[in-house]
């Protein structure tokens, strides 16, 4: 079996929020997929192990917030590679409540769906909700961003929890011996494809981590 074959399946990437008792918390799944058109089905898929999924077991309500092409890595990486354990990840995010009480992230999104869970299934390590669309709203025409488009041309990981993610054995970067690898996230900074091109060794001391904001010392050589 090639495994490979799995990234022939094109996705989008969305912010998947919910709200218990004041907490609020939200995580990037590539998951969400319209099941029927009448009534207004979705599901979602996520990782049993995150927070987002505690809140949306528990109260029955989320939102997928639409992520646009011009995300930039670092928000991706507050909620894609960051708890809600740890950190409060709509601190410095613009957000509005939802009509069922669920953050609806207002930046770098081109609109949002409301959804009121009517089932679950399990799925081993993830859990798929499947909801009912109660509110919807576009904000802009700015392009939506896709996986593809997050991992091809802004050179976006998947964390470890994801359902799409597997090893890389062979990562694919031009000049090898120039590249560092984020030894958090997994994000390679190759200095050929930056512009302008500074060799890893010069950037400066507090540089981070574009994705997980790790520290510089985070990143590994990679030979
Ligand atoms: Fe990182």
């Amino acid at each position: 079996m090639n495994q490979k074959t799995l990234h022939k399946i094109t996705y989008g990437l969305y912010i998947i929020s919910a709200e218990k008792n004041g907490k609020l918390n939200g995580q990037i799944a590539n998951t969400a997929v319209q099941v029927t058109a009448d009534p207004p089905i979705m599901t979602v898929c996520l990782n049993k192990q995150n927070l987002t999924h505690e809140l949306i077991d528990s109260t029955g309500r989320f939102t997928i917030s639409i992520l646009s092409q011009n995300t930039p890595l670092e928000f991706i990486g507050l909620f894609g590679f960051k708890s809600g354990r740890d950190i409060e990840k709509f601190t410095d995010v613009k957000y509005k409540m939802s009509s069922n009480d669920t953050p609806i992230v207002l930046e770098n999104t081109v609109g949002y769906i409301v959804l009121d869970v009517e089932d679950k299934m399990d799925a081993y390590t993830h859990t798929i909700f499947k909801g009912r669309v109660v509110d919807a709203e576009i904000f802009n025409a700015d392009e939506v961003l896709t996986y593809a488009h997050y991992h091809d041309v802004k050179n976006g990981k998947s964390p470890k929890t994801a359902p799409v993610y597997i090893e890389e054995d062979e990562p694919n970067f031009k000049s090898q011996s120039e590249a560092y690898q984020c030894s958090v996230c997994g994000y390679i900074y190759d200095p050929a494809k930056e512009d302008p091109s500074i060799p890893f060794d010069e950037l400066p001391e507090d540089w981070v981590c574009p994705v997980c904001t790790a520290k510089k010392s985070a990143f590994k050589k990679m030979v």
